[in-house]
């Protein structure tokens, strides 16, 4: 099973970082439109993972994706890591993000991912708060160290069962692979960009179960380096000249191919949602996570 899943977030980013008057907002648009057009020519559905906040500052691009008969789940509500928030902020960020939503499309969130895949051993008492909130499907356990998450400690790579004492939670984690004794997740992000097409491929060939994830920022031309202001108001981190060097090579790097492999990708191989990979797995016999 192999699940086609996407972030989406640029416009929210570029908002709050350059105010609401940017021609950057009319590239995603393009981008968006182009990924939905090879999704319809594939028969494809995907889950795409949304910011709350975007239900209200960028309705019609929530509604297009929902219209075009794709899963909308829910990225949080502002972009804000869930491992930098208290138990009362993540719920409140959640419900705020997930409301927003439902209303916007007029319909059930089931599925959620955490920016930054931001639930890990520390702060895995949210996945309890998600049952709260109404959330059935998760896809924010990266089971590997990450530059600013990661669950190196889930022990699975599989959909998996996380019972909270608020309900169950399907978790799917992001496929990760080891290479020369470093694990990477090569099917999304920028790893993805990195690496050429037949190796993805030829990774994906070796798992029943894959999850590829996409930004449309992964995708777009180069972008500008970030202002010092804006880096710390982001990354949350000093705005070292070093820092934000090596911040602006890694989310350029491979941008150039991403699109036409990405496309590639999704022409090469049958995927399906979060919801439709759900009717496919026996959960009864699929590994457990128990939160008490
Ligand atoms: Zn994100």
């Amino acid at each position: 099973m192999n699940i086609l899943s996407f972030d989406i977030e640029e416009w929210y980013i570029e908002s709050f970082l350059h105010g609401r008057g940017s021609d950057r907002f009319k590239v995603f648009d393009q981008y968006l439109d182009s990924i939905l057009d090879v999704l319809d020519e594939q028969h494809t559905q995907a889950t795409f993972f949304v910011i709350g906040q975007m239900a209200l500052d960028f309705p019609q691009v929530v509604k297009r994706i929902n219209d075009r008969g794709h899963d909308i789940g829910c990225h949080s509500y502002q972009h804000t890591w869930l491992n930098t928030m208290s138990r009362d902020e993540v719920y409140e960020d959640t419900r705020q993000a997930v409301d927003a939503l439902e209303q916007c499309i007029g319909r059930k969130v089931k599925a959620y991912r955490a920016p930054a895949f931001s639930i890990g051993k520390e702060n895995q008492w949210a996945f309890e708060i998600l049952a709260k909130c109404g959330i059935e499907f998760d896809a924010s356990v990266f089971p590997a160290a990450h530059d600013f998450g990661g669950f190196p400690d889930f022990g699975n790579q599989v959909p998996t069962l996380v019972k909270t004492p608020a309900g169950d939670i399907k978790e799917f984690p992001i496929t990760i692979s080891r290479l020369l004794n470093k694990e990477v997740a090569f099917s999304g992000g920028g790893y993805f960009r990195l690496f050429p097409f037949w190796f993805v491929n030829r990774e994906m060939k070796k798992r029943d179960y894959n999850i590829c994830y996409f930004h449309i920022g992964d995708l777009t031309p180069s972008s500008k380096m970030m202002s010092k202001e804006n880096y710390e108001r982001y990354y949350k981190e000093p705005a070292t000249w070093l820092n934000r060097r090596k911040r602006h090579m890694k989310t350029n790097l491979g941008k150039k191919t991403a699109l036409s492999k990405m496309n590639r990708l999704i022409r090469a191989w049958r995927f399906v949602s979060v919801a439709q990979a759900n009717g496919l797995i026996d959960w009864e016999n699929a590994p457990k996570l128990i939160i008490q």
